[in-house]
């Protein structure tokens, strides 16, 4: 994923200047200047980047430090600071109220992923609680209605549109008022695009907001296009109410970086990204978790999302709360280790933790992983159950026990324990964490 990349390449210049023996200006013009050659790729505008390069050298005057501050830490803040600036689109993102169905429309020029992103937004909620429905009123496109009818389908999600219907308002108008009644509380409108834009789109999108009076307007946008979504954003907000923004495809586009701060310029909160084609690769998008982890900081509420995503929701808050406690047992690793080798994508969940995921899941050797925990689960197997709730208790003599049993080495089993270790120690952070309500909206 190219924001990886974004993220690798500031992480490394931060690493870089955190090796050398004496922080000086040179050394941190050295940082500042790859940090900024990695937005620049990325496609971030380069008044934004030249600004946020002199923000950070005012704020960290190296000769006013006094001596035993950490500079590092410092000069981290502050590019963790200024990454924030950039991506804060200064007001939040609208919030759905819960206890009334709610109409969300989306629209978004041909192409964008907007259908796409209509059943990942649907399917994120449905995992959530609510109940969500779809809404084919895209009249334009041939095989819009089959393929949102697939996606639909796939998803399990109730869907409405027509094959013959060519008026995209009475459509909308038809499915909304068949889900009110159907007491769904998401009802997800998606319509027509067109290749550019044009005075016929924007015309349709504003009828049919009239007449289906959505309670949110969700702009959609392919982040290939870089800063130019600047303009793009412009010109649908000043179309229709845009309360929210998703970017797609920030998996496979070196822009991304340039699609995002464009839009917050905008002042258009952005609320998920879309990360590949399937319907889990859908990220929330929340501008201090997501610059944490780009800067290799880990991104924790991220991690309750994917928690939210991957374990099924009857064990959900069970596991959330025990995490909250900090409560953190081989039973529950194996557990989880289940979940994931069912649902992946793995590397995903492993991102979210703070220092782990380059080691535990390197990329493009995933395989070799699921081995791992295949074999981790094993050993689990010929734990008791005591073992398996309390590993402290576990001696020299049961190890070896454990060992026979599943017919692997002593030293795999202490292996196994090490990364139980190390797992609950990044886990233990997750003491106090707020737990989001079932079909809690502003969790999002
Ligand atoms: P629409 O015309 O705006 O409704 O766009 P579609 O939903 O039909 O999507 C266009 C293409 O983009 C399809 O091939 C989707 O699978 C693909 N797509 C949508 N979102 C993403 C994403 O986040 N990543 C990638 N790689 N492909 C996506």
């Amino acid at each position: 994923m190219v924001l990886a990349q974004l993220g690798g390449s500031i992480s490394r210049a931060l690493q870089q200047m955190s090796n050398a023996t004496i922080i000086d200006e040179k050394v941190l013009n050295e940082c500042l200047n790859e940090i900024t050659r990695a937005l620049l790729q990325a496609d971030v505008q380069f008044k934004l980047v030249r600004d946020m390069s002199t923000n950070i050298k005012k704020i960290v005057n190296l000769e006013d430090l006094a001596a035993g501050h950490n500079k590092r830490r410092i000069i981290q803040q502050a590019v963790y600071n200024e990454l924030c600036k950039i991506l804060d689109p200064g007001k939040p993102a609208f919030t759905l109220k819960k206890g009334k169905p709610s109409v969300v429309m989306f629209v978004g020029l041909q192409g964008s992923g907007k259908t796409t992103t209509c059943t990942k937004y649907a399917y994120h909620h449905q995992k959530r609680g609510w109940k969500p429905a779809l809404v084919c009123a895209d009249t334009f496109r041939a095989g819009a209605f089959d393929q949102l009818k697939q996606n639909a389908t796939k998803a399990k999600i109730p869907f409405y549109g027509s094959y013959t219907e060519s008026d995209p308002m009475k459509i909308a108008v038809d499915g909304v008022e068949t889900f009110k009644k159907e007491n769904c509380d998401l009802i997800i409108v998606d319509t027509s695009g067109r290749h550019k834009q044009e005075a016929a789109l924007f015309e349709e999108m504003r009828q049919v907001s009239e007449a289906t009076k959505p309670d949110l307007v969700i702009f959609v946008m392919d982040s290939s296009i870089g800063q130019a979504a600047f303009d793009q954003a412009q010109a649908f907000r000043q179309s229709v109410a845009v309360g929210a923004v998703i970017i797609t495809k920030m998996d496979g586009h070196a822009k991304g970086g340039g699609a995002l701060s464009a839009v917050a310029a905008t002042k258009s909160p952005i609320i998920f990204i879309g990360t590949g084609e399937h319907m889990d690769e859908f990220e929330v998008f929340d501008v201090k978790p997501f610059v944490s982890r780009l800067l290799g900081m880990g991104d924790l509420s991220g991690l309750v999302n994917k928690i939210q995503d991957v374990v099924p929701m009857d064990q959900q808050p069970e596991l959330l709360q025990k995490l909250s406690e900090g409560h953190f047992t081989l039973r529950i690793m194996y557990e989880q280790f289940q979940n994931m080798l069912k649902m992946g994508p793995l590397g995903q969940v492993f991102s979210m933790l703070p220092g782990f995921s380059a080691e535990m899941m390197p990329q493009g050797r995933e395989k070799e992983s699921q081995a791992k925990f295949k074999r981790y689960m094993t050993m689990m197997d010929s734990m008791t159950d005591e073992g398996n709730t309390n590993p402290k208790i576990l001696t020299e003599s049961r190890i070896m026990r454990i060992a026979r049993g599943s017919g692997r080495l002593v030293h795999e089993v202490m292996e196994m324990l090490e990364e139980y270790k190390r797992l609950a120690k990044i886990f233990s952070k997750m003491k106090g964490l707020k737990i989001p309500k079932k079909g809690d909206m502003s969790s999002l």
